[in-house]
């Protein structure tokens, strides 16, 4: 299997697995996608979901990953997927896909785990340097997912003073090969910092170094493996075909991994691209007009996206009709009034503590009617000062966070200035 760039429409310039996995972003800017798009035997998929989600998504991954050898794709998927995935009955035609299990207790946990097992069996004996910034929550994925991969080391730079206690506590507490560096600046220094380093060319010469972006196709494609287990549960619950899913969205990464499971021959009606008040994409599909714009702050604020890189594979893996887009993907978008009133509502029907990015996924399923379910995105206690000022309550920290918060915490402090980060890199 090899990649293309959505911005290649010969699709002539086709990179292998390890080549598009360094790279992250193509170099003429767009995304990478797989050259073809393997159809599953669901039978066979239904089986395996019976066993294990691991063994499901082993298979799935195969598929894709095919110059990887099969023992080492199913390592790797076992190593990552290590933690729950639920499918909870809400109440009334309410389901919902937890998917914040894992380690850091949001869905970002299966893109970063799987990239990082698999990205240590790619880079073979050399040692790799992964450099990210992030405004939260990336890095603390990305810091999970990486640690303890032997061969690769973790550098993220993170904005002093703009991210929350929990976000710092599960960055810094796990030392290791994990090493964050507070940046005296805000995000846009950090990301500045490190777009400078990557395009050093003497300096990624001596030092092997690649991102961890979210863009990443090792991040993007195993998205796609847990719509397999979600399909499989909920007709297994509800005795009916065909569900639609509502997917809280930012980036666009997860609702597009979904599209790509549809095409691998998951029989799913469509989608709901569920937006906060950053409405670019559901202001698309019902204009056809595109206006990305500078995102607005809101209560689910990892999906306050004004610009959402992985609108290029969407628009790629529809191709670029967008009549075909609107038959495959329904748009709802809401404010931070109505995100509070569903947590409220869901708390006071149906006895749940939800996180703000979820609650609009509960809110788009009820008003748009949906036959399905809903992925929710993060545990409740990652927005623990949202959920009190809705629900009046502090959602419990699950004793790994909590333990997290009480660790001692490492990291060096860094001026927001180039030179400092590649002295850093060259001394480490
Ligand atoms: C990243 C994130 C989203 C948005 O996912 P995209 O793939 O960027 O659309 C939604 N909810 C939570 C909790 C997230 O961390």
């Amino acid at each position: 299997m090899k990649f293309y760039s959505t911005r290649d429409k010969s699709h002539l310039h086709r990179l292998p697995l390890t080549e598009a996995a360094f790279a992250g972003l193509a170099a003429d800017g767009g995304l990478f996608m797989p050259e073809r798009i393997p159809l599953v035997d669901m039978k066979r998929v239904e089986k395996l979901a019976e066993c294990s989600y691991a063994e499901m998504a082993s298979y799935l991954a195969q598929q894709l990953f095919d110059d990887v050898p099969a023992d080492v794709v199913k390592q790797v998927v076992h190593e990552a997927y290590d933690f729950p995935i639920v499918m909870n009955h809400l109440g009334d035609n309410f389901y919902n896909l937890e998917l914040f299990h894992g380690p850091t207790f949001a869905f970002k946990d299966f893109g970063a785990r799987f990239m990082g097992r698999m990205l240590n069996h790619l880079c073979g004996e050399e040692p790799l340097t992964i450099l990210t910034a992030t405004s939260g929550d990336t890095g603390s994925a990305v810091a999970h997912g990486f640690y303890g991969v032997e061969g690769v080391r973790v550098v993220i730079l993170y904005p002093d003073g703009k991210v929350s206690p929990l976000q710092e506590a599960q960055m810094t507490t796990l030392g290791g090969n994990i090493f964050p560096l507070k940046v005296r600046g805000n995000f846009d220094d950090c990301q500045r910092m490190v777009k400078s380093v990557f395009r050093n060319q003497s300096l990624r010469g001596r030092i092997r170094l690649t991102s961890a972006n979210s863009i990443n196709l090792l991040r993007w494609i195993p998205q796609s493996f847990y719509y397999f287990y979600g399909y499989c549960i909920w007709s297994y619950m509800t005795g009916r075909d065909f569900p639609e899913v509502v997917v809280p969205s930012g980036n666009y990464g997860n609702l597009t991994a979904g599209m790509l499971a549809r095409r691998m021959g998951l029989p799913l009606k469509g989608f709901v691209a569920a937006s906060n008040a950053n409405d670019v994409v559901p202001e698309f599909l019902q204009t056809e007009q595109y206006h990305p714009r500078a995102s607005v702050h809101t209560l689910a604020n990892a999906m306050d996206v004004g610009d959402p890189s992985n609108f290029e594979r969407m628009m790629t893996l529809c191709g670029n009709n967008v009549k075909a887009l609107q038959t495959e993907v329904r748009g709802f978008s809401c404010d931070d009034k109505q995100i509070a009133e569903s947590m409220a509502e869901i708390y006071n029907k149906y006895d749940y503590v939800s996180d703000p990015h979820s609650a609009i996924g509960y809110l788009a399923s009820k008003q748009l009617d949906v036959d399905g379910f809903y992925l929710s995105t993060a545990h409740a206690a990652k927005f623990g000062e949202v959920v009190k000022n809705s629900l009046g309550i502090q959602p419990q920290l699950p004793d790994v966070l909590h333990e997290s918060m009480l660790k001692s915490r490492g990291f060096d402090i860094i001026e927001a200035n180039e030179s400092v980060l590649e002295d850093f890199l060259l001394k480490m």
